[in-house]
């Protein structure tokens, strides 16, 4: 947006964000969640779902719909009704597919995030030769490191030695496209395999991972992506990309609920292969003699076969409600939105012409998603305090940053003023 001072002054105006709210084809489904109360009595304004999304209200009908079979049915509803449970993750393959831009037999819902991208490392990163490295970012979620180090450690290897992180130039807080190439090109006979972020967790960056996974593959390396904070904030095409494995959690953006089903992509190329290690159970055995109980694992084909144990069908019935909604919407909807509303946000901040913080996630829209990271120089926490008592839900990650998400599928543009107003009294005192 351009920003005369006319513009600014109007765009600063509580009643130019409810105009932009008037105009919002989505805005309908801000009531379709449950929005907590602040102390007013009046709703917070949440802006954490890149942390914990907020409960969409058909979620709880879903839960007790499950809830009432296992009463009403014990043992019978495995078998019995619309979606039993033994094939319950079946009801809502193809919209997790569409969510990740993958065929619906390479993704599966199962276990939790970081078990599945331990379950996937098992598989995919297979150090061999003068082949041994993962590359990384800097700055990459904390769990996801000690997954790595720990697989790499499982190994025998050195984790200060086969993890490459790729780093920012100095002076900057993201990385470049061309870096991650460059280090690709110049070590890549080293790297077993490449494992990013799809958006990193601080920052808000959203990585370029069509450019990335080519350059992996370039090398000869097997590519994998974590999306906990990309999945159901920005497209994925991972089929077409050819990556060959991806994880995510669905409390994010997808609105699932605290520690929900998570959800595991593995390419198709991989779907019928035997010669690949990976640690079983009898879930991802072939359904059609599972119930056999041979003693030798058969694996399902496709993402399938990586599935350990019986789903728990209480966390994936608000999955099941949540991309219910995701599926009516459309990505391509929640995008647009998504690009104006951090937009607005963005322009807001801007317009507080402060030096108290700097935005550091990339002011390309097509290197982030609705997150925006301030950084904070000095007393970053008495900043978040003073925003949480004007009824502000954003967090703050040490040592410096504070973030904001406005998700469009529940947040406002009066939300992003409010953060944007909140933030105009807090930097003034
Ligand atoms: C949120 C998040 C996690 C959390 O992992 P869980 O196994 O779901 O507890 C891990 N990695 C990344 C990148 C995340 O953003």
């Amino acid at each position: 947006m351009s920003d005369g001072p006319q513009q600014s002054t109007m765009m600063a105006d509580r009643a130019y964000a409810r105009s932009l709210d008037a105009e919002d084809p989505l805005a309908a489904y801000r009531a379709q969640f449950v929005h907590p109360q602040g102390p007013d009595g009046g709703p917070v304004t949440y802006l954490l779902g890149n942390s914990l999304g907020l409960m969409p209200r058909s979620a709880r009908a879903a839960v007790e719909e499950e809830v009432g079979r296992w009463g009403s049915l014990g043992i019978g509803g495995h078998f019995e009704g619309s979606a039993p449970w033994l094939t319950y993750h079946e009801s809502f393959r193809a919209s997790s597919a569409v969510v990740v831009g993958a065929r619906p037999e390479e993704v599966v819902a199962m276990n939790t995030l970081t078990v599945n991208l331990h379950l996937m490392l098992v598989s995919f990163y297979r150090p061999h030769g003068a082949r041994t490295k993962i590359l990384m970012e800097a700055g990459a979620f904390p769990s996801d490191r000690y997954a790595v180090a720990s697989q790499v450690q499982w190994h025998g290897l050195d984790p200060t030695d086969a993890i490459i992180v790729a780093q920012p130039r100095v002076g900057e807080a993201t990385l470049r496209t061309e870096d991650i190439e460059g280090l690709l090109a110049e070590r890549g006979r080293e790297i077993a395999l490449v494992m990013l972020s799809g958006i990193n967790y601080l920052t808000g960056q959203w990585f370029d991972l069509e450019r990335i996974t080519n350059a992996g593959k370039a090398q000869g390396c097997a590519v994998g992506f974590d999306l906990a904070h990309s999945a159901g904030n920005v497209p994925h095409a991972l089929h077409d990309w050819d990556v060959d494995f991806a994880v995510w959690c669905t409390y994010k953006y997808l609105n699932a609920g605290p520690g929900a089903v998570a959800g595991c992509f593995v390419h198709e190329r991989h779907a019928h292969r035997t010669d690949i290690p990976r640690l079983a159970g009898w879930w991802g055995n072939d359904p059609n003699t599972r119930f056999e109980m041979r003693p030798r694992f058969e694996p399902n084909a496709g993402a399938d076969g990586w599935q350990v144990s019986n789903p728990p069908i209480l966390s994936a019935a608000p999955l099941k409600a949540s991309l219910t909604m995701f599926d009516e919407v459309g990505l391509d909807a929640l995008r647009a939105k998504s690009i104006k509303l951090t937009g607005y946000l963005e322009s807001l901040l801007h317009n507080l012409a402060t030096d108290r913080f700097e935005i550091i996630t990339p002011a390309d829209r097509q290197a982030r998603g609705c997150q925006l990271s301030l950084k904070v120089p000095h007393d970053a926490k008495a900043l978040f305090d003073a925003l949480s008592q004007q009824g502000i839900v954003v967090d703050f990650r040490e040592p410096d940053v504070i973030r904001a998400a406005p998700a469009p599928f529940y947040n406002s543009f009066e939300d992003a003023w409010k953060f944007a107003d909140a933030m105009r009294q807090a930097v003034r005192e």
